[in-house]
């Protein structure tokens, strides 16, 4: 990683850089200390030239809920680069730097990676340090890298990985050579395809994509079953009842006292709270907030953070089930490719909360998973996911490399004429 250019999302704690998590609350915010993984990506002799945008408090797909503005796609103006790690994604496609950090709770490395035309893998929950990272669900964050490749990706993870006692969630593995174990063949590959997931319903060119990658697959080897995740259905609502609770627990530090934005003219401490904490969050922040404060109120407490719990339990239990008779499980990254700006979400923010139908699931179930692109879909790229069994990365990034030894859409850049 000797002197590699890195640019890390805004939401990684870096030591005398102002860290803001794209948040008016955390906007004069400059940390004492940095995130163990991008320590760990400095020590292996890279350079942080910049910290990059994202959604508030990664809290959405599109990188709209910014304090800072929108982000453009790199593949089209006035179009979303995917959120929340939108930054990221966009820097590396945009060519500004060879690879960049990005941080996934339900999809924000792999759904911005392929909505523009690269490559992101989100790690198996715990193989990557959170200290240092600004929590938004603690118990479905995950960091990992944004690259042109599988390869590339590899490089990174490989750094970044490894036990951390700063983090009580980090896994005290062994650690692998994730290089090492990429580019052997996949013949006899066994990849699942999710029965539940109703791809007929998708656009008919992202049907193509999908079934071209699976053609590919079959002449190197791979051989497709069909299975069966009975509870996948639930994996979104579940979603959306742990990550509001967990952050609304985790938000609560900022207060206007210890961190970030602090309003003025006011009254007694509660005043303090309330307009501090007002002026500082934008509207997608204070409604998770609303929402997760109400699953966790006691009263209603069993009846939404506890069973969904309970569900997010038997979702984990249906890939252990499938992951006896398959190796890998491909699906679209998304159900569709970047789209305008505002054209999602204004009116109805469930519109954006399905942007992560395929991505949520591998985070509820602790899983890692790749997104590779895989073609155009009406001229915007569409991104290809690889969900793998518990610290399998080697299986995904060794599938997910070996199909870009045998395409080129990995290679495709962005004209950026429009910019
Ligand atoms: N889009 C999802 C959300 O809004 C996932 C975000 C993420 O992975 N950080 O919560």
């Amino acid at each position: 990683m000797s002197g590699i250019p890195l640019a890390q999302k805004d939401l990684f704690c870096t030591e005398g850089l102002r860290t803001t998590c794209s948040s008016k609350i955390l906007s004069n915010f400059i940390p004492p200390y940095t995130a163990t993984a991008v320590m760990k990506l400095e020590s292996a002799g890279s350079i942080t030239i910049g910290k990059t945008n994202m959604d508030e408090f990664a809290m959405g797909s599109s990188n709209e809920t910014s304090y800072f503005g929108n982000v453009h796609n790199p593949w089209k103006k006035g179009y979303v680069p995917g959120g929340s790690s939108g930054g990221s994604a966009a820097a590396v496609a945009a060519g500004i730097v060879p690879a960049a950090t990005g941080t996934d709770t339900g999809g924000s490395i792999r759904q911005p990676a392929a909505h523009c035309g690269i490559t992101g893998i989100k790690p198996t929950y715990g193989r990557v340090s959170r200290w240092g990272m600004i929590a938004f669900a603690s118990s479905l964050d995950q960091a990992g890298p944004l690259a042109r490749s599988a390869e590339d990706c590899a490089i990174l993870l490989n750094e970044m990985s490894g036990h951390d006692s700063k983090d009580t969630t980090s896994l005290d593995i062994e650690s692998t050579d994730l290089l090492h174990t990429i580019n052997q063949p996949i013949k006899g590959l066994k990849i699942g395809i999710v029965k539940e997931f109703s791809l007929g319903d998708l656009d008919s060119e992202v049907q193509n994509r999908f079934e071209d990658s699976k053609k590919l697959y079959e002449t190197l080897g791979a051989e497709f079953v069909e299975i069966s995740l009975p509870n996948i259905s639930a994996s979104v609502p579940t979603y959306y009842s742990i990550a509001p609770a967990e952050c609304s627990s985790n938000l609560s530090r900022f207060d206007g006292v210890r961190f970030g934005h602090r309003a003025e003219n006011t009254g007694d401490l509660n005043d303090l709270y309330i307009k501090s904490r007002s002026e500082g969050f934008g509207d997608e922040v204070k409604r998770r907030i609303l929402i997760g404060t109400y699953a966790l109120s006691a009263g209603y407490y069993d009846a939404y953070y506890k069973k969904a719990q309970q569900v997010r339990r038997l979702i984990k239990n249906d890939f252990e089930l499938a992951f006896e008779s398959i190796d890998l499980i491909m699906t679209p990254t998304s159900p569709g490719t970047a789209f305008a700006f505002g054209s999602k979400g204004a009116q109805n923010p469930i519109e954006l909360y399905l942007e992560d139908l395929f991505t949520i699931s591998s985070n509820l179930a602790g899983l890692p998973a790749i997104s590779i692109p895989h073609g155009k879909v009406n001229s915007m790229p569409a991104g290809l996911q690889l969900i793998g069994n518990f610290l399998r990365e080697d299986q995904i990034l060794n599938a997910a490399h070996i199909f870009q030894q045998n395409s080129a859409f990995h290679l495709d850049k962005p004209s950026m004429e429009e910019f």
